[in-house]
Formats: C-alpha cells, structure tokens, sequence
C-alpha cells in the first residue's frame, strides 16, 4: 500500500478519531496514527470514559451503603465494596468503547498506522522507520497532566488522574491538589468508597472559573457530603513518607506551613498542551505557550497543517475537541467547517453535577453587559421532588435589552443533560422566552430550565 496519503491525522483521541472518520466520509484517503495500544485517546483510556463509570458504580455503592435506598422501601444489610470488580466493569467498558472506534475506523476504511509519529517536514512523518506523507496533516496530540514545580508524580502514592483511575485499594486519606473538576470527580469517588478526601486549592474558591453563585452552593454541598475543602492553600512540598506522603501547605496570603499526612497525593492541577516528540521544529511551526497557534479555521501558519483538540486554545474538553475535528476535516474537504466558542458547555460529573454553558455573572458584570436573572430551584421541581433529590438551580442570564441568553448555570440532578437544551438555544440565538413558552414534557428536571426562563421576566409558575 502506498504510503501517500490525502490526510494523515496525529493522535487518536476524540479530536483526532472523529476528525479521521469525517474525512473518510468526505471521500479523502485517511491515515490516523495512534501510540497508544488502543484508539480514543485520553478520554475514552483515561479520562472521561473510566471516570465516569467509576462515578456511576461508586454512587450506587454509597446509595445502598448509607442506606439512602431505605426511603424507597429498599432495606439492603451487608453490603460490600468490591473494588476489583469495580475496576473491572470499568476496564471493560473502556475496552467496548475503544474496540468500537477500530471498528469505525475499518468502517469507514480509516487507516491506523501504530506508533509514534515524528515529523520529517511540513508535508511527512516517520513512524518507526517508515515514512509516510499526506497534503494535509492534522495535529491532535492532545494533552498530558502537570505538577507543581518540586512535585514529581511516582505513580504509587503520588498519583496522577489515570494512576486514580486504577488505585488497588481505597485509601485512608487522599488527598488532592487542585480543586477543577478533575480532582473533584476523582476525589467524589474515592470518598464515596469510603476514603477520607481533602482538596487543597490555591484559589479562594473551587472551580474557579465557574459562576460564583454556583461554585459557591457545590462547595458547600461537597463539605457536606463530608469532603474537606481548603481553599486560598498552596502547597509547597509533598514528600513520600513511610508508605504515604505529607503534603506541605500555607496559607496563599503568607503564615505559617502545616503538613497533611496522607496515604495517596493526587496531583490535578491542570494538563499542559502535549508536542512532546513531535519534532515539530521540523514544520516550520511556532508554539505559543505550549500550544499550537491556529486560525480560525484550524490551519496554521504553514500551508496543510492543521491543529485540533487539546493542543490548541480554548477549553480541554473531549466535545470541543469532536467538533473542531468535524470543522477541521469539512475544511479540508472544501466545506464550511466552524465551531461556536461561545457555546461551548462544561460538565462536572459528581453529585449534584454541575453543569454551564455560556457566560458567567462575573463576566457579563467585568464586560459591562446589562442582563437579567432568571433562577429556579429544584425543590420547586415536581420530579426532583418525586425522587427525593432537590439539591440545587438553575440559573438563566438574558441580555436586557434583547432578552437573548447569555449564559445558563446548572447545580442539581440530570445537570449534565439539561445543559445540552440550553446549548442548543443558545445556538439558535434563543431568547429566554423562547425558552419559557417551549412546551416540556412533565414531569421532567428541563422543566426547571424553562421555570428559570420564566423567572428571567419576573414570572414564574411555580415559586
Ligand atoms: P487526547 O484525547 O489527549 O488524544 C491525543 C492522542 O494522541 C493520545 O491518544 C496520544 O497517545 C496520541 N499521541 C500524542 N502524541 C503522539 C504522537 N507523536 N504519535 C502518535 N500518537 C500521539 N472531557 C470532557 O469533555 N468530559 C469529561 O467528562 C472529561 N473527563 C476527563 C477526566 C479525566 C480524568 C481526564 C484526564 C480528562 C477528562 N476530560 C474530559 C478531558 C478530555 O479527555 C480531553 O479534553 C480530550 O481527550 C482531548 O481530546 P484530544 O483528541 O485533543 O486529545
């Protein structure tokens, strides 16, 4: 087989994967090179896939082992924590999903060249001795975790996110540095299988990028739900002790050091743009902060490559990088390929999950944007009531003048799928009453959505 190609794509995560098969589609002839073992990337391996399986399986274990089940009639004794049976649910969920991007790819006559691939010039790569070349190269390498500077992960006691995923036993006490939603998912299901967990976060609050209002209620929710959150703490050394470590802190503001013992340090303070490699030098390219600059349409400043994902601007998630994968790909197919950085939502997967799309109060407040609030509880929401779940709002921001939303801020059950509605009218340049006078099916969490459109003009039904 020859080894020119119409395009070639780097790295087979979900930016890289989807960008692949949409060339296919358009009838391009495709290579997608992956060193990893198993297609999907850092999000179907070790991100977004095993972490939620893992959330799902602990959360029924707390369920019935606090006896929250008890007030539906389900009285459940001795209930035990499997853990290797936990894992190894969740392994084979991940092997199912990975198996499944192989098989579109011989679907769809992708080609996957294993290994690592190290560019020649602008227009090739070499994987394991051999060359392969294409017109276009998409760049979508993705994303690796980081440390703090004196903190070096071993991979037993000082972990990253994907030794959490595997931990063999529950710790006593984990601790986690870095309170984004990484840590917080992870440090949510170690404590639900029963582990001590403290979050030590520089900033004075968690999820700081977050909606203040909304930040706020998780934080007092997690402290409830009995995680220690220290926030306005920086931590100035771990060192591995006996068969745990102690992790050092202060306070941001200057005082005195005290030391957290613990038995595994999780360190999530954020993932850096991977190039590792690559030898890009060898394009032409110029990294800016460690990522690669792009255009609006994800070319670069040299002709033919392209950069998705991860590596490029904007947030690291796995849907953002889906679809500038589609819009890289239809861009070089000849199409019209775009993605709307404005309407892009954001998912915490704990309980309550936390889920945003567009703009916060804090940011529409610094650009000087007039706007209304409409907020809903959950306690006011027949079916979160029907299932004794009410924790939590929903949050609308319109524009003032011409009622077109702005932002939506979700804490509360079913978060992460009502926050797909509030995408799509905001897609659609919906105003808040669009959004109030759509018709929802009852009972049902989105008609909380709705309420808080209504509550947007002063009116809604049910407070
Ligand atoms: P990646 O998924 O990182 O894939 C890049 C691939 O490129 C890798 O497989 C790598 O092996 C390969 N590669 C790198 N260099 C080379 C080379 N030189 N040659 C060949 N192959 C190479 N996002 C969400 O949206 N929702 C979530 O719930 C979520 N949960 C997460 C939980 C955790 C614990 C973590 C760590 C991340 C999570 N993310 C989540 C983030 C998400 O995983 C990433 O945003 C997403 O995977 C980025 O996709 P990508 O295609 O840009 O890169």
């Amino acid at each position: 087989m020859s080894n020119d190609y119409d395009l070639i794509v780097i790295g087979a995560g979900p930016g890289g994967y989807v960008a692949a098969i949409r060339a296919a589609q358009h009838g391009l002839k495709v290579a997608c090179i992956e060193k990893r073992d198993s297609l999907g990337g850092t999000c179907l391996n070790v991100g977004c896939i095993p972490s939620k399986a893992l959330l799902h399986g602990s959360e029924y274990y707390e369920e019935a082992a606090k006896g929250h089940l008890a007030k539906f009639g389900l009285k459940i004794a001795g209930v035990e924590l499997d853990l290797p049976a936990l894992l190894a649910e969740k392994d084979k969920t991940v092997k199912e999903l990975t198996d499944g991007i192989a098989f579109l790819f011989k679907k769809n006559k992708v080609e996957w060249i294993k290994g690592e691939a190290r560019f020649k010039d602008a227009k090739s790569v070499e994987v394991d001795g051999q060359t392969y070349s294409a017109k276009n190269i998409i760049i979508a390498t993705g994303s690796e975790p980081t440390s703090l500077p004196g903190v070096t992960p071993d991979g037993e006691v000082i972990v990253t996110s994907t030794e959490a995923l595997s931990l063999p036993e529950v710790p006593g006490h984990l601790v986690v540095i870095g309170g984004g939603y990484i840590g917080l998912e992870m440090g949510s299901v170690w404590r639900r299988l029963g582990a001590k967990v403290t979050v030590v976060e520089y900033a004075p609050r968690i999820v700081p990028a977050m909606d203040v209002e909304v930040a706020t209620t998780f934080a007092r929710t997690l402290k409830k739900q009995g995680m220690v959150l220290k926030t306005d703490t920086k931590v100035t050394g771990v060192q591995r002790k006996g068969k745990g470590a102690v992790v050092t802190i202060e306070p941001v503001v200057g005082g005195a050091s005290s030391d957290i013992e613990a038995d595994i340090v999780l360190v999530s303070t954020g993932r850096r743009p991977n190039t590792d490699g690559l030898n890009i030098e060898a394009t032409g390219l110029t990294l800016d902060k460690g990522r690669i600059p792009i255009n609006h349409d994800f070319s670069t400043a040299v002709p033919g490559l392209w950069a998705i994902g991860d590596v490029v601007e904007g947030p690291m998630l796995a849907h953002k990088a889906e679809d500038e994968g589609v819009a890289a790909a239809d861009n070089i197919a000849g199409l019209n390929g775009h993605v709307n950085r404005d309407v892009i939502p954001a998912v915490v997967y704990t309980e309550p999950e936390v889920a945003t799309v567009g703009r916060t109060e804090e940011e529409l407040k610094a650009a000087g944007i007039k706007y209304n609030v409409g907020k809903f509880p959950f306690a006011a929401n027949s079916r979160a009531k029907a299932n004794r779940n009410t924790e939590g709002f929903v949050k609308v921001l319109a524009d003032a003048s011409t009622d077109r939303i702005l932002g939506v801020h979700i804490i509360g059950p079913m978060a992460g799928t009502m926050i797909a509605e509030a995408a799509l009218a905001m897609e659609f340049g919906a105003s808040s009453e669009d959004l109030a006078l759509t018709c929802h099916a009852h009972p049902t969490h989105p008609e909380a959505l709705k309420e808080a459109a209504m509550a947007a003009h002063g009116k809604p039904i049910h407070i």
